[in-house]
């Protein structure tokens, strides 16, 4: 397939957009999200993925599905649980190593160290999610600490672009990002899950600066509402 660029958008937190030949919103935390600007109404999605189940994550992806009469895609139990609660909605359900193909947009679900509920019941197991789209390949981690197993999804996806949390508390902070993108071997890392609430405070700096003397990775780090062409 012919390679494209992509255009990849910070919302703040773990919520991305991701625009080429298809437009896909990741991990859609706006409303509540103290440092988004863009609104759930403003959202045009062709597909939604979901990583895992928390609040800050699942966000307004029922809300966004329904409006844009798109389909969701999330891991196995936190689907059934989101087709609970809308039932017309178009809801894919896959698990680790699994995919499926909308319109042209592959997507797969890779493990995450995390843990995964919903509205206050278990939500099986979190996930990272591998977009790939006009012969581009970028890798969602979800919210994660990291395992070796990156590696593997390195090999096995080569990434180009990895999206990945920093913010420490709940997740990798930078000095293990660092290591996950040793392991993954993108082009570019792009942090995320920082600086939306005071437990996970951190300057992304520290993580470029961590990579960018230890691999040939670059790091963009992001401004709340940016635009990227990659
Ligand atoms: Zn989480």
């Amino acid at each position: 397939m012919e390679e494209k660029k992509l255009n990849v958008k910070w919302n703040g937190h773990a919520c991305f957009e991701i625009s080429g030949s298809r437009r896909i919103i990741i991990d859609p935390f706006l409303e509540g999200n103290p440092v988004a600007q863009k609104k759930k109404e403003d959202v045009q999605a062709d597909v939604i993925v979901v990583t895992h189940g928390h609040g800050d994550h699942v966000g307004d992806a029922l809300f966004i599905a329904k409006k844009n009469k798109a389909p969701i895609v999330t891991m196995v139990e936190l689907a059934w649980l989101l087709k609970e609660k809308e039932e017309s909605l178009e809801i894919h359900d896959i698990n680790f190593s699994g995919s499926v193909n909308i319109n042209g947009v592959k997507i797969t679900a890779v493990p995450a160290l995390h843990s995964s509920s919903y509205d206050g019941k278990y939500a099986g197991n979190p996930g990272g999610m591998i977009i790939e789209m006009d012969g581009r390949t970028l890798y969602h981690a979800g919210d994660t600490g990291v395992f070796m197993d990156m590696e593997l999804i390195g090999k096995m996806y080569k990434p180009e672009i990895a999206l990945l949390p920093i913010g420490g508390h709940y997740t990798m902070s930078p000095a293990e990002a660092a290591r996950a993108v040793e392991m993954i071997h993108p082009k570019v890392a792009i942090p995320m899950h920082y600086n939306t609430f005071p437990p996970i405070q951190q300057n992304p700096e520290v993580f470029k600066t961590l990579v960018e003397s230890g691999s040939k990775a670059k790091v963009h780090v992001m401004k709340v509402g940016q635009n990227l062409d990659l």
